[in-house]
């Protein structure tokens, strides 16, 4: 579907397309991508999506920002369309109604970020650009190294020196260029902004590019499909995403939103972020009823929403607003806790994605939330991301001598 033209989500400020190729032009502010469907929802037929064929994000093809460039048999054409879960173990402890878990650690990269970087490599396809480069804690740069070692385009990743090794690993791996900066998250930001400047390359950088959230809003179109399209039509749903820049949530809302301008939803699931008690500027700005966001100095276990300036947190403030939902902190034993405890359901998490179920947690503790409301969860990120904070959130496996008695004794049979 060709973009109608943006919106800058701050100012309101509209661009054609084509003229303006990341931020608003006068305030800096991230844009939102229109289409004529929203004028017109007859140029879109629910069939057209729930009769594809297509396994990947792919089916939304008629709702997309881009065309799909082909590359099927690559991991392009495996991102998205990834499982969701009702671990009815969890459920039960939790004494919620109606649990939904959404794995992304199933994408080609093990992450959420593949959406992103699917789209994005998909408009530097469309519009031949050969280098693409990003800053990332990890996540985003090894999917953004994934989709262009699929497609054979050159990616360039500034991470900070922090960053966990499985991450970097992978970015090696998928022969990406990597550069580890000897600074912050936001200090490879503002330098990549740079470089992509300097050299004309195209720069994926979340709550930068566009098209990120255009990728990301795929999750949300997921969930109609696989779950709202099933709920009862008066049925609510809060959907807990963990926050650190804030992209995600304002692209799982962007899905929602295109969806309400179809007519296929009647209104907004409730959206709750939640944000690392050492990394919670975009909290703080709600609770305070700011629209403005302070900068923290971000730590917390969670290194995929360690972010000390969310890049998106005005826009996934509003989002959050608009959708009468809330944010919400949890603390880094909460995050290391919530580990096992989805691994006791199978589901094998990073911490970030360990944040969105402590969240759930939280909330149903603190009456935030109605038991009897289905929630869903997003798991953002694969355990394998960060194997010391599994190990950290577990008990070490005992050693003994191979003998049935040594056994015995530590199995207590
Ligand atoms: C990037 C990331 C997040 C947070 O997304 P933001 O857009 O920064 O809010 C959460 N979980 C995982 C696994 C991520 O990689
Ligand atoms: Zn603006």
């Amino acid at each position: 579907m060709p973009i109608s033209h943006y919106q800058c989500s701050q100012c309101e400020r509209k661009f054609e397309p084509g003229s303006v190729t990341y931020t608003c032009l006068t305030c800096g502010g991230n844009l939102d991508t229109h289409f004529s469907f929203e004028d017109d929802p007859s140029q879109v037929h629910q069939s057209e999506i729930l009769e594809s064929k297509e396994t990947s994000l792919w089916r939304y093809a008629p709702l997309l920002a881009v065309p799909d460039p082909g590359f099927e048999n690559t991991p392009l054409h495996r991102v998205g369309l990834t499982p969701i879960y009702q671990p009815e173990k969890l459920r039960e402890e939790l004494g919620l109604r109606t649990l939904f878990v959404k794995d992304e650690s199933c994408n080609p990269s093990a992450s959420f970020k593949d959406r992103a970087s699917a789209i994005v490599i998909s408009r530097a396809i469309e519009a031949n650009i050969d280098t693409i480069i990003a800053a990332s804690t990890g996540n985003a740069g090894a999917a953004m190294a994934c989709m262009a070692a699929s497609v054979g385009k050159r990616a360039i990743i500034l991470a900070p020196r922090s960053a966990p090794p499985a991450k970097i690993a992978q970015l090696l791996t998928f022969g990406a260029e990597v550069i580890l900066v000897d600074g912050s998250y936001d200090d490879a930001f503002d330098l990549s902004i740079s470089a992509s400047n300097e050299f004309g390359w195209y720069n994926r950088n979340t709550g930068y590019n566009p098209y990120t959230v255009e990728g990301k809003k795929t999750a949300g179109l997921e969930i109609w499909e696989q779950v709202i399209r099933f709920l009862p039509a008066e049925s609510d749903l809060n959907v807990f995403i963990p926050v650190g820049d804030g992209n995600i949530l304002s692209g799982v809302a962007k899905g929602f939103v295109d969806l309400l301008a179809l007519g296929w939803i009647k209104k907004l699931p409730r959206l709750i972020g939640v944000q690392a008690e050492g990394s919670s500027a975009i909290y703080n700005a709600f609770i305070q009823k700011r629209n403005q966001i302070e900068p923290v100095i971000a730590s917390t276990v969670a290194d995929s929403i360690s972010v000390d300036l969310p890049r998106d947190g005005l826009r996934a403030l509003n989002r959050v607003r608009q959708s009468s939902g809330f944010f919400i902190t949890v603390t880094d034993q909460q995050i290391l806790a919530a580990i096992p405890q989805l691994g006791s359901a199978g589901l094998f998490v990073e911490p970030a994605a360990a944040a969105a179920y402590a969240g759930l947690l939280h909330a149903l503790k603190s009456n935030q939330i109605d038991p009897a409301t289905p929630a869903l969860v997003l798991a953002t990120g694969s355990g394998l991301k960060d194997i010391n904070a599994a190990m950290r959130s577990v008990h070490p496996a005992p050693i003994i001598e191979p003998s049935l008695d040594k056994l015995k004794e530590v199995l207590r049979v």
